[in-house]
């Protein structure tokens, strides 16, 4: 797992799978920690992480609802999930999907944890809407066309968008279940301004990446999903895994 601090109270830690992106947020004495690494080792290792860091844990939150972004609840047991109205939507319809999930994960990898996935209580939280963390105020915004449902948190003090499954280094925008073409360009332009005031982005699979590079991305996922279903994939984005996800976009288109 790899952790970077992108200010005083905002640490990212990348998971070695998927490079699902962890982001830490702390003011005051509060701290939010918003989507999951996947490993167990990564997860067990989240709450040594805050302590070494000073940052006293509050609270889980989701951009969306895919299971390699709920596993918070595997590092801090009992604590509650703060999620967008649409995921929890979602969580509500589709009852042990993210465990069952997890566990074809597991299955498939031979790896063991110490305790089976259970999402609690989960807090459904208007979006658009405003999150406190000690005196400062994170903003949410609607993120659909990747799935149906999810949020992307503007922390506008430290210049960080954590922007879910979108703007990714390593992943061609990817059309899910219940997403859409239109749903994803509307978001991208949705997202668009807070990218140009940001330093920071942090994509849900990738990690942290510098607003310069943020724009350039969302650049070439604009023109790729505007080109569909002749557009060609993104140089950097090209592998075998990015051409399977471009072959089902096209089975969803
Ligand atoms: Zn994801």
């Amino acid at each position: 797992m790899r952790v970077v601090g992108l200010h005083p109270g905002v640490l990212v830690a990348t998971s070695r799978v998927f490079q699902t992106a962890c982001t830490i947020v702390r003011d005051g004495d509060e701290c939010l920690v918003i989507d999951s690494p996947v490993l167990p080792d990564e997860l067990d290792m989240l709450p040594a992480l805050l302590e070494q860091a000073g940052f006293p844990f509050s609270g889980l939150l989701a951009t969306h609802g895919d299971w390699d972004h709920l596993l918070g609840r595997l590092a801090f047991a009992g604590a509650a999930l703060g999620v967008a109205e649409t995921t929890a939507a979602r969580l509500t319809a589709e009852p042990g999907d993210a465990a069952r999930r997890l566990r074809a994960f597991d299955d498939e990898l031979y790896l063991e944890r110490s305790a089976p996935l259970s999402l609690g209580q989960v807090q459904a939280l208007p979006v658009p809407g405003q999150l406190d963390v000690g005196s400062q105020t994170i903003e949410l915004h609607p993120t659909e066309g990747h799935v149906a449902d999810g949020m992307a948190l503007w922390l506008p003090w430290a210049g960080v968008l954590v922007a879910g499954d979108f703007l990714s280094p390593v992943e061609i925008p990817m059309i899910s279940r219940g997403g859409s073409r239109s749903a994803y360009l509307a978001t991208l332009e949705r997202l668009r301004p807070l990218v140009e005031e940001a330093d920071h982005v942090v994509a849900g699979h990738g990690g942290a990446i510098d607003a310069a590079r943020a724009l350039a991305i969302l650049r070439e996922d604009v023109a790729y999903l505007e080109g569909l279903p002749d557009s060609k994939l993104p140089l950097a984005r090209r592998s075998d895994e990015q051409k399977r996800i471009h072959g089902e976009n096209l089975e969803r288109l």
